[in-house]
This record gives C-alpha cells, sequence and structure tokens, in this order.
C-alpha cells in the first residue's frame, strides 16, 4: 500500500460532468505525483436516484479521459451491512441513538423552526429515551432513523484550499447516519469508507465543505486518523452562477460528441481553479507542474470559449498516432488509410472532431455543389483544370502556380478561391484551398471541376 491513497467517489445519479470530472482529474494527478494508490468508489446507497446506466457511463467517460484508478471500483451498496454494524457500535458506545420520531413529527418540528425564522435543527426528542421505551419500540417494530448526538464541540480542520475552517457541532444539530430503510446517509458511508480504505488525503469540490465537520465527528468517534481536505473551489458560468448538474451540455458525454478531444478537457477542466503560466499543457505536463496548494478559492468561471480555444490547438498539436486514435474513437471504428490520409491533412482546418469529420464526410462522398455557371465561371474553371496536371509540389508551388495562372485572368483570387471552395465542399469560407486541393489529390479534383462543368 502507498503512503498517499486518494479516491473519486461519484454518485450515479446522473451523467459525469464537468465539475465532477474535474474533481476526479486533480485526484488523479495528485496521486500520480506522489506514486500514490489511487481508488474509484461508487456511493450507490441512494436507492431512488442511483442508477446501473450512469455507472457505466461515469466509467466510460472517465476513461476516455484518460483517468485511471489503481483500485476499485468498490460499490457502498455492497457494504450495508458493514454501514450498519459501525452504526449500532456507535449507538452501544453512546455516540449515537435510535430516533423513532415519525415523518409527520419531524414535518411539525421544521415548521415551527420556520415560523420563528431559525435554522432547523433537530429537537433531540429521542436522544433521552430509556432502554426500556427503545427496547419496547424496537419490539413494536417502530420504524426508526440512528442519529449522531453533538454536543457543542468545535471542530477545526485545516483545509488544503480553504485554510483554517471552523465549525460549531451544535450548528447542525444531531443528525441522521442509518436511514429508516437500513441505508447510511452520504456522510456516514463516505467518512466509514474513507476510514477503512485508508485514504490520506479527500480532494472533492467546494459544495462538500460543510459536511466536512459531519464527516470528522465520525471519524473521531471510530477512533480513525482524519485524512487532509482539500476542497476545490466551485465552477460558476459566465454570468458567475453555479453550474447545475442536470444540464447536459455540461456534461463529459455531450462535449465528446461535440467532437471535443480528451487530452484538451483535461487541459481546460485543470485550469479551473489553477493558474500555469503556460495555458496549454498536456496530462504529462500538468503531473509535473500541477500545485494542489496554488488552486484559488474563488469560483472557477467555466469559459467554453476557452475551451473551444483549446481544443483547436490540440486539433493541431496531438502527434499523429494519439491524433486518429482520437479520431477513431470519436466514429466508433477504425479507419482506412485514405481516411487517417485525409483526417491527418485537414485536422488543422478544422476546430474538433465533429467538424473534421462533417468536412471529410463532404470529401469522400465525391459530390459537388452547383456554384453558379456563367461564362466567366466556366472559362477560369477550365483554365485551371488544364493546369493541373502540369503542376507539381506542395502548398507552396500550388499557392505560386494558382497566382501566376490568375495573372493573366481579371479573376481576384478571393473569387476564384471561393467560387473552388463552393464547388468541393458547398461553403465559400473556411477550409484552405490549397489543402482542399492536395488533400484529396489533384486527379480527384480535376474528376470533380468536370463534373460541374458538365451539369
Ligand atoms: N458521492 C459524493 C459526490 O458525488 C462524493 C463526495 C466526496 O468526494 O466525498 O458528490
Amino acid at each position: 500500500m502507498s503512503d498517499v491513497r486518494v479516491r473519486f467517489a461519484p454518485s450515479p445519479t446522473g451523467r459525469l460532468h464537468i465539475g465532477n470530472a474535474r474533481n476526479a482529474l486533480v485526484n488523479y494527478i495528485f496521486s500520480r505525483q506522489r506514486n500514490g494508490d489511487f481508488i474509484l468508489r461508487i456511493d450507490d446507497t441512494d436507492l431512488q436516484r442511483s442508477r446501473g446506466i450512469y455507472i457505466q457511463n461515469i466509467m466510460d467517460d472517465l476513461e476516455w479521459l484518460g483517468i485511471t484508478f489503481t483500485e476499485g471500483p468498490y460499490f457502498q451498496s455492497e457494504r450495508i451491512k458493514i454501514y450498519r454494524d459501525y452504526a449500532c457500535e456507535l449507538v452501544e458506545k453512546g455516540d449515537a441513538y435510535f430516533c423513532f420520531c415519525s415523518e409527520e413529527d419531524i414535518r411539525k418540528e421544521k415548521q415551527e423552526a420556520k415560523k420563528r425564522s431559525i435554522p432547523y435543527r433537530y429537537s433531540g426528542k429521542c436522544r433521552h429515551l430509556s432502554k426500556k421505551e427503545i427496547q419496547e419500540n424496537l419490539n413494536k417494530k417502530l420504524p426508526y432513523v440512528i442519529r449522531f448526538k453533538t454536543r457543542g464541540q468545535r471542530i477545526e480542520f485545516n483545509d488544503g484550499v480553504f485554510g483554517k475552517m471552523n465549525f460549531n457541532d451544535l450548528d447542525f444539530g444531531d443528525f441522521v447516519i442509518l436511514r429508516s430503510n437500513g441505508f447510511p446517509t452520504y456522510n456516514f458511508s463516505s467518512a466509514i469508507d474513507d476510514a477503512l480504505f485508508d485514504i490520506t488525503h479527500v480532494i472533492r469540490g467546494e459544495d462538500h465543505l460543510s459536511n466536512t465537520p459531519k464527516q470528522i465527528l465520525i471519524l473521531n468517534s471510530i477512533d480513525r486518523h482524519i485524512p487532509k481536505f482539500f476542497h476545490l473551489p466551485i465552477v460558476l458560468d459566465k454570468e458567475r452562477k453555479k453550474l447545475s448538474k442536470r444540464e447536459e451540455h455540461l456534461s463529459i458525454n455531450h462535449l465528446k460528441e461535440d467532437g471535443i478531444l480528451p487530452q484538451a478537457l483535461c487541459n481546460f477542466m485543470v485550469l479551473l481553479g489553477w493558474h500555469c503560466k503556460s495555458e496549454i499543457v498536456t496530462t504529462d505536463e500538468l503531473i509535473e507542474k500541477y500545485d494542489i496548494y496554488r488552486v484559488g478559492r474563488s469560483g472557477a468561471v467555466c469559459d467554453f470559449s476557452k475551451l473551444r480555444w483549446l481544443n483547436k490547438k490540440f486539433m493541431r498539436m496531438l502527434d499523429d498516432g494519439s491524433f486518429i486514435d482520437s479520431f477513431s474513437r470519436y466514429l466508433n471504428r477504425d479507419l482506412i488509410e485514405e481516411e487517417s490520409r485525409l483526417a491527418l491533412c485537414l485536422r488543422s482546418e478544422t476546430n474538433d472532431l465533429k467538424q473534421l469529420n462533417e468536412l471529410m464526410e463532404v470529401i469522400l462522398k465525391g459530390n459537388i455543389f452547383p456554384a453558379k455557371k456563367t461564362e466567366e465561371n466556366k472559362d477560369i474553371v477550365r483554365k485551371f483544370i488544364d493546369f493541373l496536371p502540369h503542376f507539381k509540389g506542395g502548398e507552396k508551388e500550388l499557392k505560386q502556380g494558382i497566382n501566376g495562372f490568375l495573372e493573366s485572368d481579371s479573376f481576384s483570387k478571393r473569387a476564384f478561391y471561393s467560387l473552388l471552395r463552393y464547388i468541393l465542399i458547398g461553403s465559400e469560407e473556411g477550409v484552405s484551398i490549397l489543402k482542399l486541393i492536395l488533400c484529396p489529390g489533384k486527379e480527384e479534383i480535376i474528376k470533380r471541376l468536370n463534373m460541374w462543368m458538365k451539369l
């Protein structure tokens, strides 16, 4: 077992989204930097909201991002007995107690607190039940929860990002650790598992900062080591509002289908809350440079135009092998040689894999588009068809060649490029005309231009 053990613990209640995936990535980087263990734990104790399909989705998305684990997945739903035994142990120790209050009793207490405009805390009504009363209620099979006893303690910890934190347990009152259906609450199963899996560092989102004192109380009660906590700043949209987990366009799957490269997405996510001198960093460089102690506290704004910009850079930057690998994963099939060649040739002309695929489909279908057939247009295309067979070389030579043959004509270079582009891909702008001619090859272009002439 390594000295450093971290975990990622998603709840399978929806797709993996940017905020959560950022937490996974930071755990991954942190463990790789320290040769540590990285554990995948599935927090699936919420029976109503957990779905098997999301477990698979989450694991697929993590794999696609290149985030790998050294242990797991462990499923909390398979460990219910362990949590129940611990809850009973806490009751025996006097740190927790059976609470038989009905939902109706709790609802009334909450209403009363609302009326008096004070935050709700459980009244502690069942705290002082005698052993006899408890046994009678259990014999009557009255439903119960188990609550942790708070005693007016101060809980302090030094968060790796937020610094010194200070709570009083009376602020949240006696909280439930085991529900009436026999399942643990998140705080309980999380603290128990962090202890049993010897987690040394808990790295997660800022939204869990207020759960930490409860987890510390539980860990103290079972006499276990308190891990070091790091709460990564909340992710905000451009209006500085908290990102909603439910929004489909924030899911990793959506971005994947949109043609974003995993390398660009990892780069983007790690910059949410952390600043790096060079904005473009590969995951390997991140492992070298990332410093969790330099993560900022203020909300991290998620600017998708930045993601698009980074993606464009990665489209050009990746080595050929990784690029073809990513493209083939995007298409969910192997590429034939002709497609790989074309993809490598055209990648710099597009911003993402989706655009690249659309452009390639147009080119590979061999269609032509009905640009206006004025006499002038026909004339210049005919001249170009005559020119192409004699041309040799690459982009530089082609550019010179086109300049040369346009010199003797009244056609502007711009108008000529637009015309060719329209015939070949149905759009007057966007892609470099030189690439559009050279990638499919001049014979293919001559064939298509002849088809247009005959339209
Ligand atoms: N299941 C929790 C979540 O998805 C885990 C939080 C934690 O890392 O403790 O938010």
